[in-house]
């Protein structure tokens, strides 16, 4: 049913996005109708796929940020603390925002200083509130070594893929917590990791995706 999702508004993207089971708690689907994606793509916001977004970059495409908000959903509870990294457009970590409510927190962090001050214009003109109560954080950074000024987190979402298991970005994980991100060089899986209250990490391959690489910033740039 992905990529099957496509919608006229942003409200029948979601609708069918939770007709094709993609979506369906209650959490997720209010922070993706409070969401619009037209503020943070400029083409096809309603198409169920990836648009470039300029700089190498994409947002990813909705039935992608669909599962891994319910996949990370029981730790995005209110007050909880995210980190979405190579957040790009600012999407996902303003959906992750809108779950985590006011007393929680959300790092998006992206290596490419154009796409962080772009999130943030979009984000201060469409959702000021959650900058200036300092609920969303957005950094400029190399995120595969997480950002650990904000650590632990109670989840960590990746867009982009990992060439191998992200052990600095697992340490930066509270326990327990989990972490939602693209693993792989040719054949790419999404793996959730999950941490228990003792520390013990174990792992799960959920899909096969095709997401851009976790890169050096002038590598992305050289396409
Ligand atoms: N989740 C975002 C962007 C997905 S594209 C969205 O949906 O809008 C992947 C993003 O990862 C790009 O913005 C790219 O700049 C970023 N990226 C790639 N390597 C990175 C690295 N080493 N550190 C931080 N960000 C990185």
């Amino acid at each position: 049913m992905a990529w099957m999702c496509s919608g006229n508004t942003n409200d029948e993207l979601v609708d069918n996005l939770v007709k094709a089971h993609i979506i369906s708690s209650n959490q997720v689907i209010s922070a993706m109708r409070a969401v619009d994606r037209a503020h943070f793509s400029k083409q096809y916001p309603y198409e169920d796929s990836p648009q470039g977004i300029g700089y190498g970059a994409t947002i990813s495409a909705p039935h992608m940020h669909g599962y891994a908000l319910e996949g990370l959903l029981q730790y995005l509870k209110p007050g909880m603390r995210a980190l979405d990294v190579g957040s790009g457009s600012g999407y996902l970590t303003a959906c992750m925002a809108s779950m985590v409510g006011d007393s929680g927190h959300v790092v998006g962090i992206d290596h490419i200083p154009e796409l962080t001050s772009q999130s943030l214009v979009d984000l201060r003109a469409h959702y000021p509130e959650w900058i200036n109560d300092g609920r969303i954080e957005i950094v400029t950074g190399d995120g595969r070594k997480g950002y650990k000024e904000g650590a632990p987190y109670d989840c960590i979402h990746v867009g982009a893929a990992a060439p191998a298991k992200p052990i600095e970005l697992l340490a930066q994980l509270k326990a327990p917590g989990r972490m939602f991100v693209p693993v792989g060089i040719n054949n790419q899986y999404i793996v959730v990791y999950n941490k228990d209250s003792n520390g013990n990490v174990t792992e799960e391959r959920v899909m096969g995706v095709r997401y851009v690489p976790l890169t050096d910033a002038a590598v992305q740039f050289m396409g």
